[in-house]
């Protein structure tokens, strides 16, 4: 067979895509391996999260305790009609990633989930949702990756992208029109860990226009953090290549959302560009996300301990964890904790780069959430697709230093920073310890405003 066979499941090229959902049993009772019915609309009690992100229950024939690995592209039908199987093409679906999907849309409480092959891949998705002449209102600090996209489809695709400073909901809602399609929105941003007020923009947009929707990257906090569905977003992504996979073994992106309609369309282009997740990898963030509460416990603590740590030296550091962050009510306003990325000033980049190099538990890499610990300069590494120009316009200080802390002993990486920090001159050392010294003294003498 040349061309997979028409299910029904939105792979025929009739412009109507029919319904999905059809054959699926939304209660996963005839799956071969479900997960437990895990959407939270079903009325099965709710246990915390960290009991949930666990638990899966499965209808395999032989009790596998975790999911088997359908490494099968194509399943045999029983009739020459077709289509009577819930699968038949795994570009379509698998129930390998059937049964991460649902787990998935259980944690995010979500109505449905869908996993691709990365958060860019996720974003991809949400975006063809566009069309020419579409206005999207979006953030001045944005994943790299991510101004790269809305950038192309500036120039390509005639949409309109207006970057405006969304730590400010009263301006944001002034640049919403009814030609406005789409608000996406990060938060924290990265890395200047600027706090978005999710609820106040979401109830501006859609009052301003129902038929906006609101967007939310949630790769920095993950569910375990934030549900941004729960607080006014139509649509939550993010990258599984980072908390929720844990050990930077793959790339994944996953989306959730609650309406239907949205979720078919959203299906509709996985299906017909083929960029669902694959099997194996399926397999791997179902394993990763299992310990993501007690990775990002560790995570977390680990940030706190560095990031006072650093503050109470004399530097400037940006962590929605410290009372000295200016927006740190309104972040613990929407999340449930401060997550596990900070980032820090010296006031000068070659100090910055002396100090990122000197480092040796902390692996010189782009990317975040991962198990061990992780030290970047985001002008010179992550946020290198937004060009010198723009990064100035937006004020990203060229030698600030993000560290992505990992689940180490607090202590070793407080000891490894240390030393880097006197290694690179930051700091003065005295008989009573040490402390930020030249450029970095007079950052951290700045404090930071909203
Ligand atoms: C990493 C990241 C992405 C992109 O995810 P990939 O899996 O690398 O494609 C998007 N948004 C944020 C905030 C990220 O950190």
């Amino acid at each position: 067979m040349s061309t997979p066979p028409t299910n029904g499941n939105g792979s025929s090229s009739t412009s109507k895509p029919s319904n999905p959902l059809k054959r699926v049993d939304l209660d996963g009772h005839d799956l071969p391996p479900s997960p437990a019915p895990s959407s939270p609309r079903n009325g099965r009690r709710r246990y915390a999260l960290a009991t949930e992100l666990v638990y899966t229950e499965s209808k395999d024939q032989y009790g596998a305790s975790s999911v088997p690995i359908y490494q099968s592209a194509t399943f045999k039908q029983s009739t020459a009609q077709g289509g009577q199987s819930e699968y038949d093409y795994t570009r379509s679906g698998n129930p390998t990633r059937t049964h991460l999907e649902r787990h998935l849309a259980k944690i995010m409480n979500a109505n449905r989930a869908l996993a691709v092959g990365s958060g860019m891949g996720a974003l991809d998705v949400v975006s063809r949702l566009l069309r020419p002449g579409d206005e999207v209102i979006t953030g001045d600090d944005l994943y790299g990756g991510t101004h790269r996209l809305l950038t192309y489809l500036a120039t390509n695709m005639g949409i309109v992208v207006k970057h405006v400073d969304t730590t400010d909901a009263e301006g944001v809602r002034s640049h919403i029109t009814d030609k406005t399609a789409m608000v996406l929105l990060e938060t924290p941003t990265n890395p200047l860990i600027k706090i978005v007020d999710i609820q106040t923009i979401a109830r501006a947009a859609h009052e301003a226009n129902s038929k906006a929707i609101v967007v939310v990257d949630n790769t920095m906090l993950s569910p375990m953090l934030l549900n941004p569905l729960d607080i006014g977003a139509d649509v939550v992504y993010e990258s599984g290549t980072k908390y929720l996979s844990g050990h930077h073994d793959i790339m994944a992106g996953v989306l959730a959302v609650n309406d239907t309609e949205l979720g078919n369309k959203l299906f509709f282009m996985i299906n017909s560009t083929g960029c669902g997740l694959t099997p194996n990898d399926c397999f791997l963030l179902m394993r990763g996300v299992k310990t993501l509460a007690i990775r990002m416990e560790k995570q977390q603590a680990n940030a706190q301990a560095i990031a006072e740590f650093l503050e109470s030296h004399g530097f400037r550091v940006r962590y929605p964890g410290l009372k000295s962050h200016p927006q740190y009510d309104l972040h613990w306003s929407m999340a449930r904790g401060a997550g596990a990325v900070l980032s820090f000033e010296t006031g000068d980049p070659a100090v910055s780069a002396r100090i990122v190099e000197a480092a040796r538990l902390w692996g010189i890499s782009v990317s975040f959430g991962c198990v061990n610990s992780l030290i970047s300069m985001p002008c010179q590494m992550s946020h290198a697709s937004i060009d010198s120009k723009t990064r100035a316009e937006r004020q990203m200080p060229e030698d600030i230093i993000r560290l992505c802390v990992g689940i180490e002993d607090a202590d070793d990486l407080i000891d490894d920073l240390s030393r880097a920090l006197v290694q690179a001159g930051a700091v003065t050392v005295t008989l009573d310890g040490f402390h930020a010294t030249g450029a970095a003294e007079e950052v951290g003498k700045a404090p930071l405003t909203a």
